[in-house]
């Protein structure tokens, strides 16, 4: 079943209602993998069918998300495309010809029940302990549609302009089977389902006959979508036969929900902000509420790292390889390599994977990060240097504000000394041996690791002491820092004329204890 018969088309479908949660970007994401891989196209729709929670912000975002994880579509709103438009809310008349198609062929038909009436009903349903009070092919039977009414009754309530839906006629006994890529074979007894209203009394389509019919006019050929529209599903494929379309039905790949840290139950936007960690892409401000989410661009997530870490949640190349870049991805996706079970959302994970794309970078890339903090501070550097340090700090850094936070040290001597006094170990003793080491410093020829390190040994052999005696010192001394990166290459890389001029002023600065 995992033969790829026609040409790939698949449709990133998102509905403008908010900003995007991140499982909306891996849906995105094995969408663009698999489009690639098949010399595909991924179509880019926006499902704004739903006026009532169409936020104006949110298509905008879902754009700029894109965008920055380089998730680029071939067709779409932007793009253009043979078979635009691709914004739902332009297509409303396509969809009314394809609802009056349904009413013709006896798949759907008019429910004028008022609000009230819907209400008695459930009400009715609900006193008589029905388990799941819906509209049905049982209960149709007594309220005011097109299937119990006259028909002239009918024809006069339209012609009056009296407000009605367009409701699916589910039928009443049918097995429904499909075969999902991930899942294998579901069935689902009809008997379970209810009438979904297919165009709503405003004239417009629903989610799912906008959703079908323009799977059907685009061409799509394989749905990829989250876990959570799976109980459409059974809806969307009696839609396709409705339709007479069966031959058309695409393939049906539903991606594993993301699950909570903890690995129970779905992940929300309350479980990341408990664990400090983001839920969007991007920065958010919520139109009403004007909330303030962080985005996982704004916390110095890598877009190369964050489509690494999203790839893996719910796929596995079936392989030991964790890191990967777009063009590995691409060459190692593929359906069989989804997986059913839930998938815990692992920030660590992302975190590691962040770092391990920032050690991928060039020293001049890591550099640039520094440059902007510096630029910004009016302090002033070399283009080389700002490789080194970027260079040094590299191996200690998982975010791009490490860098900057560890390198920009190598630019500004320390104003003052905190750690001095919370080490508490800056003792007459080591005082007097930083005079000393300053000077043997001053003497080294050639300002490198191993000659400096060789000529700070010997003295402490001499002394018979050890390096980690004094290496805390000049750590302070330099930088004011108590951990950072190897101390030689620091010292190399701030040059002797600094380093020497560090230590002696943190010697005049700093007041020995004991
Ligand atoms: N508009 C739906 C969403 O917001 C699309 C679901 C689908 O892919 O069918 O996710």
């Amino acid at each position: 079943m995992h033969d790829i018969e026609k040409p790939v088309r698949v449709r990133f479908a998102p509905s403008p209602t908010g900003a995007l949660h991140i499982g909306g970007i891996r849906t995105a994401l094995y969408n663009y993998l698999f489009a690639k891989k098949y010399d595909g196209k991924l179509i880019l729709r926006i499902e704004d069918t739903d006026q009532t929670r169409f936020v104006a912000e949110a298509e905008q975002y879902i754009l700029s998300a894109l965008e920055w994880l380089g998730i680029v579509p071939d067709e779409g709103i932007n793009q253009g495309g043979a078979y635009a438009p691709y914004r739902q809310s332009e297509r409303k008349d396509i969809y009314h010809t394809y609802a009056m198609q349904l009413l013709e062929t006896g798949h759907a038909y008019y429910a004028f029940d008022t609000p009230e009436a819907l209400d008695s009903m459930r009400e009715r349903l609900q006193a008589a302990k029905v388990a799941s009070p819906q509209y049905n092919a049982i209960s149709r039977e007594w309220m005011s549609n097109s299937l119990t009414l006259p028909q002239e009754e009918v024809e006069d309530r339209l012609q009056r302009g009296a407000p009605y839906v367009i409701r699916f006629k589910m039928p009443h006994k049918q097995i429904i089977r499909f075969y999902d890529q991930v899942r294998g074979w579901i069935k689902v007894d009809a008997s379970t389902l209810d009438d979904k209203v297919l165009l709503k009394s405003d004239g417009m389509a629903t989610y799912h006959l906008a959703n079908i019919v323009d799977d059907y006019s685009m061409q799509i050929s394989h749905v990829i979508r989250g876990e959570e529209w799976l109980p459409s599903a059974p809806l969307h494929v009696l839609l396709y036969e409705a339709f007479g379309w069966e031959g058309a039905m695409p393939q049906w790949v539903h991606l594993p929900l993301l699950l909570k840290p903890e690995g129970h139950g779905k992940l929300s936007k309350r479980d990341a902000d408990a664990h400090g960690f983001p839920i969007f892409p991007l920065s958010w401000t919520d139109p009403v509420t004007q909330q303030q989410a962080m985005g996982f661009r704004e916390k110095g997530y890598l877009p190369e790292a964050m489509i690494n870490f999203l790839a893996l949640l719910g796929w596995s190349p079936g392989s030991n390889q964790e890191l990967f870049n777009i063009a590995d991805l691409i060459a190692a996706f593929s359906i069989a390599g989804i997986g059913k079970a839930g998938v815990k959302f692992n920030i660590q994970k992302a975190n590691w994977l962040n770092h391990q794309h920032l050690l991928q970078k060039s020293n001049a890339a890591l550099g640039e990060y520094l440059i902007q903090a510096l630029d910004e501070a009016a302090i002033p550097y070399t283009l080389a240097q700002v490789s080194q340090v970027g260079e040094l700090v590299k191996e200690r850094a998982h975010f791009p504000q490490d860098i900057v936070e560890q390198g920009k040290v190598f630019f500004e001597p320390p104003h003052t000394y905190q750690s001095a006094a919370i080490q508490g170990k800056f003792t007459t003793e080591v005082h007097t041996l930083l005079q000393e080491l300053v000077t043997v410093i001053e003497k080294v020829e050639i300002f490198t690791a191993p000659v400096i390190k060789e000529a700070i040994v010997q003295v402490l052999e001499e002394k018979h002491l050890k390096l980690g005696a004094i290496m805390f010192a000049i750590r302070i001394a330099l930088f004011d820092k108590t951990t950072g990166p190897d101390l030689m290459r620091s010292m190399e890389v701030l040059g002797k004329a600094t380093t020497t001029q560090r230590i002696e002023k943190a010697l005049q600065a700093i007041t020995p204890v004991g």
